[in-house]
């Protein structure tokens, strides 16, 4: 069984939907959409979300950026210089 039908029971015909048109995998199997479990349930159809936004991935990442963690044992070598100066 390699072809995406709708496998919803039609229980007064005796058998499968088998409409293979725009039919979508959903928890209870593949479904057509007039047999998606919303539809089944009276409800709308879920809108689409919002998905990823348009620039999710072309802003550069602060923890790429070797600006934003310098060193910490330069920085406290630092430190402790100036302290030695100042002191
Ligand atoms: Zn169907």
């Amino acid at each position: 069984m390699t072809a995406r039908a709708c496998t919803h029971w039609l229980g007064s015909e005796h058998r499968c939907c088998q409409t293979q048109r725009s039919v979508r995998h959903y928890l209870t199997g593949w479904r057509c959409p007039a047999h998606t479990p919303a539809a089944l349930a009276g409800h709308p159809e879920p809108p689409p979300g919002p998905g990823m936004p348009t620039g999710a991935w072309t802003t550069p990442s602060p923890h790429s950026d070797s600006r934003a963690h310098p060193n910490p044992h330069r920085a406290a070598q630092a430190a402790v210089n100036d302290q030695e100066v100042t002191t």
